[in-house]
């Protein structure tokens, strides 16, 4: 591999497999996933529901690991690393982002964000942890609800808390499993664009998991698993035409459309 590739490259996996065991029974879920993800891609994983997209998700954020096979991330093979080095690897790399939000109830949006700085090392205070939740959520344009509670927000503001959470930390990689599945069309439309301006102007790498061709069709690539293994691109494509015909992403949005989420 040519130096200016090994730079670019993020993500190699290498032959994944991940059975599960169920009782005396293996089911085998990953089958033999190879690929390759680089730095500022935004990807669109999209397959039916039960194909493997959460249990690849989980090997690629280093939530789980394989059963066999090979993960390179930045260069470090981190498919067999204990949980405490996982654990810090996630909290240095990703943000996640998940369908049904997963925020903590009775808790602001401000104490949500700032969450995963009590785990980071080199200790920010309380204060210094909330200025900083605070700033991304001004960013996100919910400087306005920062002391709501999730129950207290729409569906729309509590994924933003969600993304401003995935943020906080600044990973270089968001992963996001069905991040528009409890949305409806239009606040689906406005959480895919603030992804889109995350990565074009951010820079930030972004998985998004989804079965939905809409959804995929706001990525720049589609890598489409069946059954376990990726499909051939052109087999699966977003699109009723091929992965040419697939509609670019749409110019990201301004900050005065961003506050209009709802
Ligand atoms: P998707 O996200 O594409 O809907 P999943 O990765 O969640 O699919 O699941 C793929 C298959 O793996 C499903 O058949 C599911 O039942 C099985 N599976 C997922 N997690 C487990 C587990 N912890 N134990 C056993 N089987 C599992
Ligand atoms: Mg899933």
């Amino acid at each position: 591999m040519d130096s200016w590739k090994r730079f670019m490259e993020l993500i190699e996996l290498k032959d994944i497999c991940k059975t599960y065991r169920l009782g005396d029974i293996d089911v085998p879920v990953l089958k033999g996933v190879s690929l390759q993800i680089a730095r500022g891609e935004m990807i669109a994983l999209m397959g039916a529901s039960g194909s493997g997209k959460s249990t690849l998700m989980n090997i690629l954020g280093c939530l789980d690991r394989p059963t066999s096979g090979e993960y390179w991330l930045d260069g470090c093979d981190v498919s067999a690393l204990p949980a405490d080095e996982r654990a810090q690897l996630r909290n240095q790399k990703f943000g996640f982002v998940f369908q049904n939000f997963n925020l903590l109830p009775r808790t602001s949006a401000m104490d949500n964000v700032a969450m995963p700085l009590s785990y980071t090392a080199g200790h920010l205070s309380e204060r210094q942890a909330r200025r900083q939740a605070r700033e991304v959520l001004e960013r996100l344009g919910l400087g306005d609800r920062l002391h709501h509670h999730p129950s207290q927000l729409s569906g729309g503001q509590q994924q933003r808390v969600a993304i401003a959470r995935a943020l906080v930390n600044h990973p270089p990689l968001i992963f996001a499993d069905e991040p528009t599945g409890n949305l409806d069309s239009r606040t689906s439309t406005e959480v895919l664009r603030l992804f889109q301006q995350l990565n074009a102007q951010g820079g930030i790498t972004i998985i998004i998991i989804t079965h939905d061709a809409t959804v995929a069709r706001s990525a720049r690539r589609t890598i489409c698993i069946h059954d376990g293994l990726i499909e051939d691109g052109a087999a699966c494509a977003p699109s009723d035409t091929g992965p040419e015909a697939a509609t670019p992403p749409a110019a990201p949005p301004s900050p005065a459309e961003l506050r209009g989420i709802r």
